[in-house]
């Protein structure tokens, strides 16, 4: 059982609480409502992943799941598939048909981007990934891909043979009909 003089020192607190309340009560709310409103980030802030590509459309991405293996929340997810010379999408043997990213379990740790041999996988100092459903949490390569050079096809492409046999170095590729 509380004591008197418990009692009086709880009540004696309750002067404090009441100032507090009084002091914050008219200061301006500091929540930012984002998306909608935006605060300035730090130059060296990294936000969402984009995928690129070459200045002449194709896809840097070569479907090697390198950055899967790295990723340490096991949030990407890539399927890789055969390139022809009739139907292109990157350099070399192989592109990934389906990339995708699971931004609720992605911790931003940026080792997908360091694992990648091709500098395909690129988290930008651009806006944080939002979204009010699950489903709508996992970025595919609809979201992720940046689009074409102004004036260049995006892919697929249909590209000369021998033009592109290697996958990563050197680039741009060595055209060996000249
Ligand atoms: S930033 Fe880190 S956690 Fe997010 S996808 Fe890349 S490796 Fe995985
Ligand atoms: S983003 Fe880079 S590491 Fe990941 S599959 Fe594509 S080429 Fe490989």
């Amino acid at each position: 059982m509380s004591s008197v003089r418990d009692i009086i020192s709880r009540l004696g607190g309750m002067p404090m609480g009441f100032a507090t309340v009084l002091k914050t009560f008219f200061r301006k709310p500091v929540t930012v409502q984002y998306p909608e409103q935006k605060k300035p980030m730090s130059a060296r802030f990294r936000g969402r992943h984009h995928l690129k590509r070459y200045d002449d459309g194709l896809e840097k991405c070569i479907g090697c799941a390198l950055c899967a293996a790295a990723c340490p929340a096991d949030a990407i997810y890539v399927e890789a598939a055969e390139n022809t010379n009739e139907q292109r999408f990157s350099p070399g043997e192989r592109y990934s048909k389906t990339y995708e990213i699971n931004m609720l379990r992605c911790i931003f740790c940026g080792y997908c981007e360091d694992a990648c041999p091709t500098n395909a996988i690129v988290l930008e100092p651009i806006e944080f990934p939002t979204g009010y459903t699950r489903e709508g949490m996992i970025y595919a390569k609809d979201k992720l891909l940046e689009p074409a050079p102004a004036g260049v096809q995006g892919t697929p492409q249909v590209t000369p043979p021998g033009k592109y046999e290697r996958a990563i170095l050197p680039y741009p590729p060595i055209d060996a009909s000249v």
